[in-house]
């Protein structure tokens, strides 16, 4: 199946002209695996011992040394028999595309805090964020779907993680129920998923409309306004989402400044790879805030997901 003629000339607007073709490709052929050691359980150097044992043949991501430790690639033929191994079953890696992993590292939680996970299932990166805090402090995390959040309790059981408090509820209302209480809030929003198609999996993109991008748009930016309220004072707000429309990116972060901006300052990144583009300046009539322009758009590889981060401050 081919991708919506809709988002392909929408998509045309949105990434650098000398790289749409590249990035069109992506979308076809499976990208490589990646997962990371779950540092609750066991460490790089046992993982690595375990993953030569089962005849994996793995490379260490490049960018451990400054980001994170224990990420790793193996090529998409090997993904059965990783999760086959014993470090699959009882939880001492976990598969996660690379731009995943950036959003917890760039939203840094330490030991002791409290944070928020506003969007949290299936909790790939709640567990990241518990591995951070080394299962201390208070980790909420917040989920509407029943059948996801269920998920979410499962691999967070499974992960070892004993910090976390769940919560099956709506995102929007935890402003208003917990106001100022967190250090540290990751909305990795509800989203259309576009950096998630793939032409051979027909059903990642049969839900897609414009429509739905800009239903969607309306219910992040509740959602970022109940975060706004329930972060401290000096307190750290990481936005993300895995498409690439500047309604659900740009635009809901515009919305925020333009309601609380006089609260909120946005912070540069530091990314360890190259593959990333400057958000937007301006969609349609749209012109966005030059603070917007500090987030990042992650572009497309044969390894990495797209993906858009902002990182905001309460000031
Ligand atoms: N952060 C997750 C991870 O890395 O595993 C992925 C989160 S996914 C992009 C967004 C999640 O938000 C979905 O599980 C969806 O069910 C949930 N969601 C949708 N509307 C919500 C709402 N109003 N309040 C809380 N969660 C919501």
């Amino acid at each position: 199946m081919s991708l919506p003629e809709a988002f392909k000339e929408r998509l045309e607007k949105i990434v650098p002209p000398e790289q749409f073709n590249s990035i069109l490709k992506t979308f076809d052929t499976p990208k490589q695996v990646t997962f990371r050691v779950n540092t609750l359980k066991s460490t790089p150097q046992e993982l690595e011992i375990e993953l030569t044992k089962a005849n994996i043949p793995f490379e260490a991501v490049g960018w451990q040394t400054t980001f994170l430790e224990g990420v790793y690639r193996i090529s998409p033929e090997y993904k059965l028999a990783l999760t086959q191994t014993d470090a699959f079953y009882s939880g001492r890696l976990y598969i996660q595309n690379l731009s995943s992993m950036i959003a917890p590292i760039l939203l840094a939680p330490k030991p002791e805090e409290t944070v928020l996970d506003l969007a949290a299932a299936p909790g790939g990166k709640t567990l990241m964020l518990a591995g951070m805090m080394e299962n201390t402090g208070w980790l909420s995390a917040v989920e509407l779907s029943r059948e996801r959040f269920f998920r979410m309790c499962d691999n967070l059981k499974s992960q070892g993680v004993t910090n976390a408090h769940t919560y099956m509820t709506d995102g929007r209302s935890v402003g208003k129920k917990c106001p100022e209480m967190f250090d540290r809030i990751l909305l990795d929003a509800p989203c259309s998923s576009e950096a998630r198609f793939k032409t051979h999996e027909p059903k990642s993109m049969s839900f897609w409309s414009i429509h739905k991008v800009k239903e969607t748009s309306k219910l992040q930016r509740r959602l970022l306004l109940s975060a706004f309220d329930a972060l401290k004072v000096g307190g750290k707000l990481l936005y993300s989402t895995c498409s690439f429309s500047p309604e659900e990116n740009e635009s809901s972060l515009q919305h925020l400044l333009e309601r609380q901006g006089e609260h909120l300052k946005t912070l540069p990144l530091t990314l360890p790879f190259d593959n990333i583009q400057k958000p937007l300046k301006q969609w349609g009539k749209e012109v966005y805030d030059e603070r917007i322009q500090n987030g990042v758009r992650i572009l497309p590889t044969d390894t990495i997901d797209g993906f858009f981060i902002c990182l905001l401050e309460k000031v």
